[in-house]
């Protein structure tokens, strides 16, 4: 008999990976199986580890993956098999999210379980479209409800209209408490908003309807009072899931709006970079409202030559009076390979250190490597220009991308250098997701793509295909001039946004800026 497993139910938060608990990412990195519904993140199961089982019993209002007897009988079975299996569940596992029945079931099962509370839609919702569910003065108390009065989202579809509200106490709820706030309440919204009206409330009370509440790029906000809320939503074409917050308190979005009035906020925007590169855009994008769409075109590989080049140059690193580093990718490929060699930053003692840019002297530091020079200006001509006088051997080592052009070692040669070049690494084309943003695109789903880089251009281009969408209406916005003549070549049009700054950071003021002006 293997050791029984422990089911952890876990709340994963309204949308918003930021909001996921501490504790639920701890337990989701030690996950075999992961359980997990519709309204889940699905940034969160990238947490678990690559093997873990993932099992999809998500339901929609009007087709469920699962009963829940069966997605029961799966946390028994998993957990009877010394498997640690995490319940992932929208919001809260115990508001409306039956995470109750769960642990009962799994305790009549004699199966150890453990709950991790999460940030619930009925609060985080609000608090995203800018209103607080107290507020001194205004509500003193709110109460959470469901739409529906068996409790989850399935059953909806089998309930027939008015059967629920019949027998439920309308007089109860319209006055249980200053602030009401409804899940899965979008399909009964004229139920509710009658017998609230019926039972009390006045019709003036103001309401908000939050869809995909805390969703990068999907949360949707109408705001009504309760005797037109039925029409301005139905006019806006929001539909579950959402969450409907009835109160004084809802006036207050006016002053208190936060998350969707920002300039990128609710912009889908794709993110070309490699992988490895994109999650410093992706944060700041994120963390701007905007959803970046990850679309890595290119991928960073070990050079064609296996390193011959690095690795001959290595067998005599002191010989090098200077080593110049043009890309942060330099650095990494330079690095991964000295400890593949059971090398390590020492063996540099000899040399002095040249980095091409703020980002590449950085990622020297991260290895402990202070830079001796940075140019104060990233063109080949003025690097070649400001490079300190050198004496004695005069030999200088320069690691770098394969495709890398031969301005630089060209104009350093020219200064009587004597010039090694080494590719540490090559960018290829990733086409990966080709398939869903050509599909996005098509259906109107992006606003604007990056390029941070000419190669992010042509594997673009490349990756799109031979019969491309039309990128008509969507905005192309780039990291500087060079990029910029790329687009133009490739796209027959001029580039949208260009950059002042060449930097990450300074393509996204250069967003910001559009759309705060516009
Ligand atoms: N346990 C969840 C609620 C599950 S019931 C929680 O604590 O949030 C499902 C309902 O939650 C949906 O019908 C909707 O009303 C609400 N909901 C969940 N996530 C939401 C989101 N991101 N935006 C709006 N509503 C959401």
């Amino acid at each position: 008999m293997p050791v029984i497993g422990t089911v952890y139910l876990v709340g994963a938060g309204p949308g918003d990976p930021g909001l996921f608990t501490v504790a639920g990412a701890q337990i989701m990195r030690k996950a075999d199986v992961v359980v997990y519904d519709r309204l889940v993140h699905p940034s969160l199961l990238k947490l678990a580890p690559p093997e873990a089982d993932r099992i999809y019993v998500g339901k929609a209002a009007d087709k469920h993956a699962k009963s829940q007897d069966e997605i029961n009988a799966t946390l028994v079975t998993q957990a009877a098999r010394g498997q640690t299996v995490v319940r992932l569940k929208g919001g809260d596992p115990f508001v409306f999210g039956r995470g109750g029945e769960e642990a009962e079931y799994l305790r009549e099962h004699d199966i150890p379980f453990v709950v991790v509370p999460g940030v619930t839609s009925a609060i985080a919702a609000a608090a995203y479209a800018g209103i607080p569910v107290t507020h001194r003065d205004v509500a003193s108390s709110f109460a959470v409800i469901t739409g529906h009065e068996r409790d989850d989202a399935h059953e909806s579809a089998t309930r027939q209209p008015g059967q629920a509200e019949g027998r439920r106490s309308w007089e109860k709820i319209a006055g249980a408490a200053d602030t009401l706030v409804f899940l899965m309440g979008v399909d009964s919204l004229s139920e509710i908003a009658s017998k609230l009206i019926e039972n009390g409330r006045s019709p003036a009370t103001p309401v908000a309807v939050v869809q995909w509440a805390t969703w990068a790029g999907r949360q949707q906000t109408v705001v009504g009072v309760l005797s037109d809320i039925v029409d301005r939503v139905r006019a806006s074409g929001i539909t579950a899931p959402a969450v409907t917050v009835i109160g004084e308190v809802v006036s207050l979005r006016d002053r208190i709006r936060w998350w969707d009035n920002r300039p990128l906020s609710g912009k889908r925007i794709v993110v070309t970079r490699a992988r490895e590169q994109a999650s410093s855009l992706v944060d700041v994008l994120h963390a701007e409202g905007a959803e970046p769409i990850e679309f890595p075109v290119i991928q960073i590989v070990p050079p064609p030559d296996h390193y011959a080049a690095l690795d001959d140059a290595l067998t005599r690193l002191e010989s090098y009076e200077w080593v110049v580093f043009t890309s942060v990718n330099g650095v990494k490929g330079f690095w991964e390979r000295l400890a593949q060699k059971g090398r390590d930053s020492r063996d540099l003692h000899n040399c002095k250190i040249a980095a091409i840019g703020v980002a590449t002297s950085d990622a020297l530091a991260e290895m402990g490597i202070r830079a001796d020079f940075v140019p104060t200006v990233f063109t080949g001509e003025e690097v070649a220009r400001q490079f300190p006088e050198v004496t004695g051997a005069k030999t200088v080592l320069v690691p770098r991308a394969l495709e890398a052009g031969d301005v630089l070692p060209e104009l350093l040669i020219e200064r009587g250098l004597d010039v090694d070049m080494a590719a540490v690494y090559e960018t290829v084309l990733d086409g990966r997701g080709a398939d869903e943003v050509r599909a996005r695109i098509e259906e109107g789903t992006v606003d604007i793509v990056t390029f941070t880089s000419s190669s992010t251009v042509k594997n673009f281009v490349t990756a799109m295909g031979p019969t491309p969408p039309s990128m008509a209406g969507i905005v192309l916005a780039c990291i500087g001039p060079t990029t910029a003549t790329t687009v133009r070549e490739l796209f027959q049009r001029e580039p949208d946004i260009i950059a002042e700054e060449y930097t990450i950071a300074g393509l996204v003021e250069a967003l910001r800026k559009t759309y705060a002006a516009g």
